[in-house]
Order: C-alpha cells, then structure tokens, then sequence
C-alpha cells in the first residue's frame, strides 16, 4: 500500500501556480502534475479561513459539522469571542495565554466537534499510522507535551510553560512539539523571528528527517505557511516566489527517495491550499468599517463575557473579507437594524442570516435585490444537493439552466457555503461577504491595505489548485471537502 502525503500550502493561488507550471518555475509540482492529475478549481470552505477551511480538508465537513466557524468567531457556550490570533495587538489585549490556549488545546479539543473524526482518528483506529508536521489540525489520541517557548511562556507571566496536546502518532507543532533534530539545531528556523518554527523551512526539513530516518507515517499532512503572509502583504498575484520556495522543500522531500520516480512509486502525494486570496485597494474606502456602521450597538469586547449585566446587544468577529455580527439579545429586533444598514452599502456583496428552519435570506448591499433559499427542491446544483429558492438569484450569481439546473458562476456552491456558516454552531447571526477589492475593518481585525486579504464566498478567495499523483482520481466538480473520501479510499475505506 502506497503512503500518502499531503502538502498543504497556505493561500495556494491556482491562477499563480499555473502560470508557474507554465513557465517551468516550480520543477517538483510541475514534475508531480505531469504524472498526475491536475485540478486548477477546488472549491474551499466559506468563510475562507485557514482553521476552517483545514477543519473541513481533515473531516471532510463543512462548517456547520465540523464546528470550527471562522478564525475569529462568537462561542455562544462560553458567551466570549473566540480569536486564535488574528492580529499581535488582539493576541496582547486577548492575553497569551488565551490565545495560545485557543490555539493549540481549544481548537481541536473543543471547537473541532467530536461528531466529526478527522484523518488521523480515522486511520489510526484501523491500525494506520498518521502525522502532521505543522498543521493546526492535528487531533488524534496521542498525548504531547508542548513546551511553551521562553518569549511566549514569559508573554504569560510563566502561567503557561507547557501543555498536553492531543495528536497523531507523528506530531510537529514547530518548536513546541517535534522529534530529535538529526542536524544542528541552527538548520531548523526557530524563535520569535521565524514563528516558533511554524515556517516552510522547518516543515520540509522535519518532513524530510521523517523520510531519511524510516519514519515517514502511512498519512502524513505538512503544512506550508509561509506563502499566506508574503500573499497578504505583496498581493496574490505576486507570490511565485513564496510559491517556488515551497515547491523547493516539496523536491527536498521529493530526493529522500532516491529519484522523484522512486518517491511516486512508493507514495500518493497531493498538493493543495487551504484557500486563496485576492487583491486589497489601497486606501480608507476599501475598508469597511463595521465598527462606525454599527456604532448605535452596544458591542461585546474581545475580552469580556456577554452577560445580563452589560447589556452587550452584539458581537462583531472581522474574517478578513467576511464578518460575523452575533445578535446576543432582542434578537429579531436588532438582526433587523443591522441588516438594515448594512443593505445600504454597495460594498456588502451578500447578507445573509437565517430566518427560520432550513429558511435563508440573502441580499445584496446597495440594491433592493433579495433571495431566499432552503435545502431539498426542484432545483439540483452539480454537487447533487438540491434546493428551493425564490427571488432573485444575481445576488448570488446564480442562474438555473435547462431540467431544473442551477449554476453558480462567481459564488462557488453559494448556496451549500452561505447555509453551512450560517449553521455552524449556535446563535444568531448576520455574515456578510465583501465585493471584490474591500475588506472588513473592525477592532481585532488584521487589514491589507494594497495587499491581498481573503475571507468572502467569491470565486478567488475560494477556489485553489489541487495536484493528485500516485492514485486515479476523478472529481468532475472538486472541493476541499472530497480530500477525506479521497484518502480513506486510497486505504481501503
Ligand atoms: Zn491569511
């Protein structure tokens, strides 16, 4: 049985990577695509957030199963807004340790729902060995000592200087989790500068040591994060750089076996990302902010508890280019309001929010155009689901084709996406997606102005490239969540 490995590059745009391939920059994808099978759309989750969209790449979920909503959501159970770290000014007023916590127990041991096993729960149980190297992801039952870095464990007042992660039988979480060096310890970047560790360079060369030491597991994911930061700050369109880095670490592996040949007799390997990005404009007017919109609110602070006594009326949790806005009290009443206003910018692509069992609404911002939809109708998207709707479907760019077809052009799977953030955990809520070009702006929210930002159901947030190697595969309509079928099929289930 071939060994799987999955590389997962942060914020992989499929327009960049196939320009690459083109043009002969990435050698080892172009090398993995030519003996393999190439997808240049895969559709991700909404929001398009990296803990969500790798939630739904290790589950095969979305949101609404898999419980991970957004990379800043409300937690209605723990009446807080829960943040993994979005910006380093909400990490000091949150708190490190907070954050940390989140992070790295919280996300997989309680947000990530017990309903929903992930790929190395799975595998492992039928006797399969799993790793990850850096993923966030990484819920399995083997118990790790994290060792909290000295400059973070100091950021805690020492209140956190280590911590039991749950994990695969391989688990890398940069330095805080990770085998015995084989080299110096000054080849694996570490420290504050290079993210603890949580860097390309230090992926490929665990990856790498696992493979020359005999230790490679049956399914191992490694995760590239890099590229999402150079995307942020340069713009999508410019990451062949970043781009052709990973590719470089991915040959590095690639040569553990001997030849590139060797490695695809012996291994699937997949290429993917979690999510892409698009470009921000520079200037004030590309951002919208929602705490001036909804000024007249009383809003939830990202350190306190919604209570009785402050009165708290919502909480607004900034996805880049989508936002949660939680109603937490007078719940028709000011779900109302707030859609209200944020109907009248033309800067809101959608505005969604549920009305009643299985019943959406959706608008679109600065026009009188309103949708409502369901699960389970006439219509039938290619993905088989089946819809009622009624109103207009532009705002969603949707048309419905010949025997009761419907399309989705820039909005990929908009109705499936737009339901599942909606449904994702309890309370109430607004999601609104931005128009291309704009993102949301609000306290704890991290901006790109000029640069790229990703978040909203649009097609170039969503979509990513995906090569298969070492496996027949055949998705006429790819998304991230087929990954998990995919990989428990190569195995048997
Ligand atoms: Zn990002």
């Amino acid at each position: 049985m071939k060994k799987v490995i999955l590389f997962v590059v942060d914020s992989l745009h499929p327009v960049v990577l196939a320009r690459l391939l083109s043009e002969g920059y990435v050698p080892a994808f172009r090398f993995l695509a030519k003996h393999g099978t190439y997808f240049e759309r895969v559709v991700s989750s909404f929001p398009t957030m990296t803990p969500v969209a790798t939630s739904s790449m290790i589950t095969g979920t979305w949101p609404d199963r898999h419980g991970v909503p957004g990379f800043i959501w409300y937690n209605e159970d723990i009446r807080k807004i829960v943040d993994y770290g979005a910006t380093l000014q909400s990490v000091i007023k949150i708190g490190t340790e907070k954050v940390l916590r989140n992070l790295l127990i919280k996300l997989n041991q309680e947000h990530l729902s017990s309903d929903t096993p992930t790929l190395y729960e799975e595998l492992e149980s039928k006797g399969y060995s799993t790793g990850n190297v850096n993923l966030f992801m990484h819920r399995a039952t083997r118990p790790y000592k994290a060792k909290i870095p000295f400059s973070l464990s100091l950021a805690t007042g020492f209140r956190f200087t280590e911590a039991e992660v749950l994990g695969p039988s391989h688990l890398t979480l940069g330095q805080l989790v990770h085998p015995t060096f084989a080299e110096r310890a000054s080849a694996y970047p570490r420290g504050p500068l290079n993210r603890f560790g949580f860097n390309d360079a230090f992926s490929g060369k665990i990856s790498a040591q696992l493979i020359r030491e005999g230790k490679q597991p049956d399914f191992m994911v490694v995760y590239f994060p890099d590229n999402d930061k150079y995307s942020h700050h340069y713009g999508p369109l410019r990451t062949g750089p970043s781009i052709e880095q990973a590719d470089l670490l991915v040959a590095s592996v690639l040569d553990e076996f001997g030849s590139w040949e060797k490695a695809l007799e012996e291994n699937v390997i997949i290429v993917t990302g979690d999510h892409a990005q698009s470009l921000v404009g520079l200037g004030n007017e590309y951002l919208i902010d929602l705490d001036r919109a909804l000024k007249s609110f009383k809003r939830l602070r990202a350190t306190e508890e919604a209570s009785g006594n402050n009165n708290k009326e919502i909480a607004i949790c900034p996805n880049e280019r989508m936002a949660f806005i939680y109603v937490l009290q007078r719940k028709n009443e000011i779900l109302h309001d707030i859609v209200g206003i944020l109907a009248k910018d033309p800067r809101n692509a959608q505005i969604a929010w549920k009305i009643s069992e299985n019943k959406y609404c959706v608008l679109q911002g600065g026009t009188e155009k309103q949708l409502f939809f369901g699960r389970v109708g006439p219509y039938q998207d290619v993905y088989g689901q089946t819809w009622t709707f009624e109103g207009d479907l532009t705002v969603v760019d949707a048309q419905v084709k010949c025997k009761q077809k419907i399309e989705f052009g820039k909005y990929p799977d908009a109705f499936g996406r737009l339901s599942s953030a909606l449904e994702a955990r309890s309370g109430s809520r607004v999601v609104v997606s931005a128009v291309s070009g704009y993102e949301y702006l609000a306290a704890g929210a991290p901006i790109h102005p000029g640069g790229g930002s990703h978040g909203s159901l649009e097609e170039e947030d969503s979509t990513v490239p995906m090569i298969v190697t070492g496996m027949p595969v055949r998705l006429d309509y790819p998304r991230i969540i087929d990954l998990f079928p995919m990989i428990m099929g190569h195995f048997g289930f």
